[in-house]
């Protein structure tokens, strides 16, 4: 039998601003409940007040989701008890959104996965369980840090269009990529600042959904990509066997590689959503609602990278990270090729700071084009110029430096370079003897001998040159 799987994603996004999203408190991490105020532990009579800020970066992902934006804000409350929500609700948008409608356009395959809508809310606190706060046994307690509380949120609903766990990644990559792109958060899923739930169903008919069943407690693409898996396979066993599947909350038990039920059934309507009365509705400003993003389409930017003509498997790396993607934009700009600026940045400088545990900075998109001028000016070849990158790193310096001080200036004229190889040539008579009779494949050899001589501070290309002139001349 044929299983049509349908996936779905409700992706929160912290975004990134100062302070919170209803309070002046800062979103900084600090000591547990150091960031907090009367509003963001929800004390009674404490008035929230809209962050600007937030508006400012979930229009821009809004916009970059192409959807249709609802200009006036109405917030609700969204009612719930935990110990996590001092208030007993959070204040969300409900009816109508931010914004509806919408879709993205996935990086690798240029598909397009529709959005169902996005909006604005504030986080809960974090909760702490036994296996974080150490205790253990009698002692064991659950902790709870309020800092969290009221950080500003975007939450992205998508439609179920995904069919696979491996689009299912694309897609949340994509996502993440476009929200560094922009600027509006950092992302990190392990820091929390990215978090997906998805929603998963299995049918036997291509056109009608299965019984949906919802997965959480995710917090990687690995587990993301494992609990799809494992759920396809259990949801297709079920119709198999004439087992029900229910419509439940699901968790996953990264330890045992299964997912476990949580809770069964859940609807909207058990959390008795109703207007915020303490923010009346209000009309976005024209500041905020002209805000437009830089970027849309990451699609795009995978057709860019792939022209290139770089190693293919670099491409999508490239382009889901917007750091890199920007740094090596720029050096290709200042007319440093493709092809040299993935090899040298990417490959020599970001693979060297990474084996001394350091991290590429934006003064090193500056190495890369000194480096380039270098060798286009045939000062330097490759090999040296990987000399002087891995110097650079080791001591600490500017290649400049190194390149003044060790690698130019008296010494390497060419008149010296002719020099050291004719001395070369006088030490080896036998050698040259056997080039001139005919026996090229000594050349290597001769050319090894004046590289050493050098001590690597001449060019191999210009050695290969001169040496090949002097060994005509003999
Ligand atoms: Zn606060």
């Amino acid at each position: 039998m044929k299983y049509y799987v349908h996936i779905g994603f409700e992706v929160h996004i912290r975004l990134d601003t100062k302070t919170k999203m209803f309070c002046s408190c800062s979103t900084e991490e600090g000591e547990p409940n150091t960031h907090i105020c009367p509003v963001c532990l929800g004390y009674p009579g404490a008035l929230p007040v809209p962050n600007k800020e937030a508006f400012k970066y979930a229009i821009k992902m809004a916009k970059a989701l192409n959807g249709k934006i609802n200009e006036t804000v109405v917030f609700a409350r969204k009612n719930y008890f935990y110990p996590d929500l001092p208030k007993g609700y959070q204040i969300t948008q409900h009816e109508p959104p931010l914004m509806e409608d919408g879709y993205l356009v996935l990086a690798e395959s240029g598909k397009k996965i529709r959005i169902i809508r996005l909006h604005v809310e504030e986080d809960a606190a974090k909760t702490l369980y036994d296996s974080e706060t150490g205790r253990q046994g009698e002692n064991a307690f659950l902790m709870v840090d309020y800092n969290r509380s009221g950080v500003p949120l975007a939450e992205i609903v998508s439609y179920p269009d995904i069919h696979d766990p491996d689009e299912g990644v694309e897609y949340l990559k994509t996502l993440q990529a476009l929200a560094r792109y922009l600027g509006v958060s950092k992302a990190n899923m392990e820091k929390g600042e990215m978090r997906a739930d998805v929603n998963i169903s299995v049918s036997t008919e291509p056109d009608r959904l299965g019984t949906k069943v919802e997965i959480k407690n995710m917090n990687s693409f690995k587990a993301i990509h494992d609990a799809l898996e494992y759920e396809i396979q259990r949801q297709i066993k079920a119709i198999e066997t004439g087992e029900p599947i229910y419509q439940e909350t699901r968790m996953w038990d990264e330890s045992t590689g299964k997912t476990l039920v949580m809770r069964r059934k859940e609807t909207s309507d058990d959390y008795r959503y109703f207007p915020e009365p303490d923010i009346p509705p209000f009309k976005l400003s024209k500041e905020v609602l002209e805000i437009e993003p830089e970027y849309t389409n990451l699609h795009d930017l995978y057709k860019e990278v792939k022209s290139w003509n770089i190693d293919e498997k670099k491409v999508g790396f490239i382009v889901y990270s917007p750091d890199i993607y920007k740094a090596l934009k720029y050096m290709i700009q200042k007319g440093v090729s493709p092809k040299f600026a993935v090899s040298m940045y990417l490959d020599e400088i970001k693979g060297q700071l990474e084996k001394v545990g350091q991290q590429i900075e934006e003064k090193h998109k500056d190495w890369t084009l000194y480096i380039y001028k270098l060798i286009e000016e045939g000062k330097i070849d490759n090999s040296i110029a990987k000399k002087i990158i891995r110097k650079a790193i080791t001591h600490s310096k500017e290649p400049k430096d190194i390149y003044e001080a060790e690698f130019s200036g008296p010494g390497v004229s060419e008149d010296d370079i002719r020099k050291t190889i004719k001395g070369v040539l006088a030490q080896n008579p036998d050698i040259v003897k056997k080039y001139k009779d005919g026996k090229k494949s000594v050349f290597g050899f001769l050319m090894g001998q004046c590289m050493k001589a050098f001590g690597g501070k001449v060019p191999a290309a210009t050695v290969k040159k001169l040496l090949g002139e002097e060994l005509e001349r003999v």
